[in-house]
């Protein structure tokens, strides 16, 4: 396929931008779905259309023209629309371009609500198609689909580029084989990637909604059956317990007794030569990483490489980081490899290194990848089954599949891993290494605000340090949160007296290490950021994270961005702080101020979503589904059935 960049409009900066929300291929913006869908469908007369009311008008466009509002910076373009029964104007707001898209006489569909301007009725700031130049609407009248996004990519590019890249649709290899979807009366893959962006109506969209049900579930049985079925060859590293037991001497800790446990674990299933698959979950801050650096240790000193994926650069860099130093007395070539940035811990040398760390970049085929004994993948919930599967595959050689480790904070409900019991082998880390406290969790209402950044001034007294987390990279109109450069000035202000960071998604790789490592070393007291730091940043003398905007993060992800903090024996904070609440909101977040158990909150997380309504907004924390559900037992059995039949006709060709 295509890279990004081939679709009009996406440049390399766009493309950057696209990269936060995790599409990094055409194929990644089909499979980025949208979390609602506005009903724009119905069509008024403009005599019809009241004050109050979002409405969609099918007109023509009489007259528009831009102008700079007397209050400066506001580009104003204005336009008046008629149908047969009056005409109204029309109003937007710092879109300048606008007069190139639209025309006197142009016919449009508008959708937008009606205000009175001096008056008269208006449509403020409507979404627009023009009628009979393109095929379809796309941003009104009809079920208009609404992507997760950040502030700097809209919902009118998104949608524009994906009609553009559904083009592509029928070039991505549909996994459930003609046979098997005739028998369950599926429909194609292109057709059901076309229904789930553009439905026709809620039963187009919902036939495809429940395909992606059966292909989670299907795939999901593939690719456990499959391992059970046959065995995959490896390389059995026997156990040489005394430089084990030297390695974990000399950590700067004592292992709890589950990492032990776990680690013991894994160690036999690496002398095995039938490749390990284990997953190993512990909740945040449960001291997952020392494991897989155990697992590492033991297949790099019998001379077999290991590769390493995490989901972000940041984190890709901080395992770089912490590997090094834990493997600081030994001599193995340590590499990290992430889109923008490449380093080695040895001077050149012409041999592949042995321990690579990296994100998806990894997946590339340039990636200086060698076949390794262990394959170990962080945060695994946050890879598609596809890019785990290539990781794998890029680390087989003659045969040998490499051992898999996959680590995740995602909690695993028990009727799961009963499922799971056959195919993979589950380690746990139920506690926490000792002397952690539970982290205090406070809803802080704005006026509440200054005695909460007195509390972090405090607390910075006390020698320790703070996140300050906001939504946003930079001030946005439109949205009424904080952002991160702005809250970086603004705290700059207040503490005079303190030294504050600042990190985000724009910032460059070796900016991003500054500002981390800064903070690390405690150069930096408090660190704002964006949710770059969501995932296992680990720095364990921050004892307070404030969260601003904390209404627009999922319960999930507010229990991981908080589990950046109560990470060392300091009693550590959360304030979730929230400019206006709704009762949902308000709900919702009480229930993380309540509970610090992971898996009581992703539970809650789908039991508030509403059915069909946020689909796809995140990965809702259970392995790879997004759609499917564990609880629905009928599909559950149908897909097993089916996976079955695909195997064994698949593995009869050979
Ligand atoms: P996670 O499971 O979230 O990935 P990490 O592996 O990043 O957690 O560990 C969290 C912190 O706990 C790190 O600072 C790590 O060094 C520390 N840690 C891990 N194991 C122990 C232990 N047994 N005793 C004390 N601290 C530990
Ligand atoms: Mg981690």
């Amino acid at each position: 396929m295509l890279p990004l960049t081939s679709i009009p409009g996406i440049g390399p900066t766009t493309a950057q931008a696209l990269e936060r929300l995790n599409i990094h291929s055409i194929e990644d913006l089909l499979w980025h779905f949208p979390f609602r869908y506005d009903d724009l469908r119905l069509t008024k007369k403009i005599s019809d259309a009241k004050i109050g009311e979002r409405v969609t008008i099918e007109a023509t466009i009489e007259l528009i023209a831009s102008r700079r509002s007397p209050r400066k910076r506001v580009m104003l373009t204005e336009g008046l629309v008629s149908d047969d029964t009056g005409s109204m104007k029309v109003i937007w707001f710092n879109q300048p371009f606008l007069t190139k898209n639209l025309k006197p006489n142009d016919r449009v569909r508008l959708t937008g609500r009606v205000e009175s301007g001096y008056g008269q009725c208006q449509l403020t700031a409507p979404e627009y198609d023009v009628i009979g130049t393109q095929t379809e609407s796309r941003h009104s009248g009809r079920l208009v689909p609404v992507y997760p996004s950040t502030s700097r990519i809209t919902q009118k590019s998104l949608r524009t580029w994906i009609v553009h890249a559904l083009k592509h649709a029928q070039e991505i290899s549909d996994p459930v084989p003609e046979k098997i979807r005739g028998k369950n009366g599926l429909r194609p893959l292109r057709d059901v990637l076309h229904a789930i962006h553009f439905p026709k109506d809620e039963q187009d969209r919902d036939s495809a909604i429940h395909r992606l049900k059966f292909d989670e579930l299907f795939l999901f049985h593939v690719e456990r059956l499959k391992q059970h079925r046959v065995p995959q060859k490896a390389q059995g590293f026997p156990f040489d317990q005394k430089s084990v037991q030297e390695f974990v001497h000399a950590l700067p800790f004592i292992l709890t007794n589950s990492q032990r446990k776990a680690a013991w674990d894994i160690v036999k299933d690496l002398e095995k030569s039938v490749a390990m698959n284990r997953l190993l979950s512990g909740d945040v801050g449960s001291g997952k990483t020392v494991v897989a650096a155990i697992a590492a240790f033991h297949v790099l000193t019998s001379g077999a490489g290991v590769a390493l994926m995490a989901p972000t650069e940041l984190l890709a860099r901080q395992h770089f980081f912490t590997l090094k130093a834990f493997f600081a007395e030994f001599p193995f070539p340590i590499a990290l490899w992430t889109h923008t940035f490449h380093e080695t811990s040895k001077e050149k040398g012409d041999e592949r290194p042995t321990l690579l760390i990296g994100t998806h970049a990894l997946l590339n085929e340039h990636a200086p990848l060698r076949p390794c004994g262990l394959v170990i993948i962080d945060e695994q919930h946050r890879f598609g089954v596809r890019q785990r599967d290539r990781l794998r595959s890029r680390g087989t050689q003659e045969g040998f599949t490499p051992h898999f480790l996959s680590l995740t904070a995602t909690p695993i409900p028990r009727s799961l891993a009963l499922t799971l019991a056959n195919d993979i082998a589950l380690s746990r880390l139920p506690d926490l290494p000792k002397d952690r406290k539970p982290t205090m969790t406070r809803i802080a209402p704005p006026h509440h605000r200054d005695a909460m950044y007195g509390f972090v001034e405090k607390e910075v007294a006390k020698g320790r340090q703070a996140f300050v987390l906001a939504p946003l990279i930079d001030p946005s109109d439109t949205l009424c949160v904080s952002s991160a450069t702005a809250l970086h000035a603004e705290l700059s202000l207040r503490f005079r007296n303190l030294r504050i960071g600042l990190i985000h998604g724009k910032l460059k790789g070796k900016e991003k290490d500054a500002a981390l490592l800064g903070f690390s070393e405690r150069k930096t007291d408090v660190l704002v950021a964006t949710p770059v730091v969501e995932v296992g940043i680990d720095i364990p003398n921050a004892t307070v994270m404030v969260i601003e905007g904390a209404e627009r993060f999922g319960l999930s992800q507010l229990h991981q961005i908080r589990g950046r903090v109560g990470r060392s024996e300091h009693q550590s904070y959360c304030f979730l702080y929230a400019n206006s609440l709704t009762d949902m909101a308000r709900k919702r977040l009480s229930a993380v101020a309540e509970t610090t158990d992971g898996l009581k909150l992703a539970e809650l997380d789908l039991a508030l979503r509403g059915p069909g309504d946020l689909v796809g907004l995140e990965q809702s924390g259970f392995l790879d589904f997004r759609f499917a559900s564990f609880a629905d037992t009928e599909l559950l059995e149908r897909t097993r059935t089916a996976a079955e039949q695909y195997l064994t006709t698949h593995i009869q060709k050979g």
